[in-house]
């Protein structure tokens, strides 16, 4: 799996891309799609603080192929020249962007980040979130069933609900407050109004690069060679309309109003070095279903990521300060893996196409400022009212409140390997409508 690509001494010609404190190094080379001035959207990849325009790399000859496969989004990328098609673009971009290896091809495709729209990588064709954090699908149950918060298929079925792809936006796209009905508990009938506890969710998201045929499963073994690579996901959620509407269902309108995509895909070649065994289950806990088990995934189905969720209001913004930490956690401790995910998602012939979107659900870990979601970090056990976070300059939050900017990050490092980001995923809540 690893190569000359994760080579940690490698440099690019492109300067920023050497600065350590940077995320997209020569050894990330994250897929993304754009656009500049207007022009028509291109496929491209993230280096320092450039975009390189692939499709003008393909016009100049220093990639095979049709310069337009490059056009529109990834999905037509992955159309025109298939998931093996877009893997080899990672040791080509290597050596065309190395320390010395400048050509006039090369550095005429660099375009700069800042002068670019960055658009959705591709158009999800479904979504899917999971709810693979037993530490949050233990807190969150603790909150509607104090003394049996885990049901118990937890342990045994990777737990997730068909979400809606078609309000899935880019970073940077505005979050209206959605409206819907909510009830109190002491009142007699429900009301329609903004939603009044709107909440983001820290997740990562598998993007798919190859479907399988309907009827035909992908096994465990087969699963993460059908995906492209990873991205940061919010899944926004109003948890007042969520409590009224989603028994004895599950989410519909109190998640489907917005969920936000960094537009950076991270591949699975680039995470390579970050990989680290599935974590350990409490012992007592079931093993996983042989489907759902195998010698790779147990020794090295998790990614070792570090994820982290920011927040900014309108008054610290207007102060000139900048966004604070809110929680910060790893990935690495999630109970059931992509692969996993993905295995069982086909189980039952289900067909997965290339862009489908697979989220891990909240990303949360034991420790109390580990927890990715609203919802967790104010709760203060059973029966005890909220505890608000506090803020600098004074104010607090129990949940976001209009003009608030939500921005998760997450980076992978390890000895002996450079680091690497996915970028922002960022949204601000707009009043509701
Ligand atoms: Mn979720």
């Amino acid at each position: 799996m690893l190569d000359a690509t994760h080579d940690p001494s490698l440099r690019s010609f492109v300067d920023s891309a050497n600065d350590p404190a940077c995320d997209f190094p020569l050894q990330n080379l994250p897929l993304c799609t754009f656009q500049r001035d207007g022009g028509a959207p291109e496929v491209g990849v993230a280096l320092g603080d450039r975009l390189v325009s692939l499709r003008a790399l393909a016009a100049g000859g220093a990639l095979p192929g049709a310069p337009d496969d490059f056009l529109g989004s990834l999905s037509t990328t992955l159309a025109a020249r298939g998931l093996a098609g877009v893997r080899a673009l990672r040791p080509a971009l290597s050596l065309l962007y190395r320390d010395g290896a400048r050509s006039v091809v090369a550095e005429e495709a660099l375009v700069p980040a800042s002068a670019c729209a960055l658009l959705l990588p591709l158009p999800p064709r479904s979504y899917t979130d999971f709810y693979a954090s037993i530490h949050h699908a233990t807190t969150v149950g603790a909150m509607f069933r104090p003394d049996n918060p885990l049901l118990p298929n937890y342990k045994h079925v990777p737990i997730g609900y068909h979400g809606r792809a078609s309000s899935v936006v880019p970073s940077g796209a505005p979050v209206r407050r959605p409206r819907g009905q909510t009830k109190a508990d002491d009142a007699p009938a429900p009301t329609v109004g903004p939603a009044r506890s709107l909440d983001w969710e820290l997740e990562l998201a598998c993007v798919i690069g190859r479907g399988n045929r309907l009827g035909e499963p992908v096994s465990l073994a087969d699963a993460e060679a059908s995906a492209l690579g990873l991205v940061l996901l919010n899944d926004w959620s109003a948890r007042d309309l969520q409590r009224w509407e989603y028994q004895p269902l599950g989410p519909v309108l109190a998640k489907s109003f917005a969920t936000t995509i960094s537009p950076y895909v991270v591949t699975f070649e680039a995470l390579a070095p970050f990989r680290a065994p599935r974590a350990a289950r409490p012992a007592g806990d079931p093993q996983p279903l042989p489907y759902l088990d195998d010698a790779r995934d147990r020794e090295a189905g998790a990614v070792d990521l570090e994820v982290e969720a920011w927040l900014s209001t309108e008054r610290m913004r207007a102060r000139g300060e900048g966004p604070v930490r809110v929680s910060r956690g790893s990935f690495a401790d999630l109970y059931w893996t992509f692969g996993q995910m993905i295995a069982h998602h086909t189980s039952n012939g289900c067909n997965l196409e290339p862009g489908d979107l697979l989220g891990s659900g909240t990303v949360s870990n034991a420790a109390p400022d580990a927890r990715g979601c609203l919802l967790e970090l104010t709760w203060d056990g059973p029966g005890r009212p909220r505890r608000p976070i506090a803020l600098p300059g004074g104010e607090a939050r129990t949940f976001l409140e209009d003009g608030d900017e939500v921005t998760l990050r997450a980076s992978a490092e390890r000895e002996g390997f450079r680091r690497v980001g996915f970028g922002a995923c960022a949204g601000r809540v707009l009043p509701a409508g």
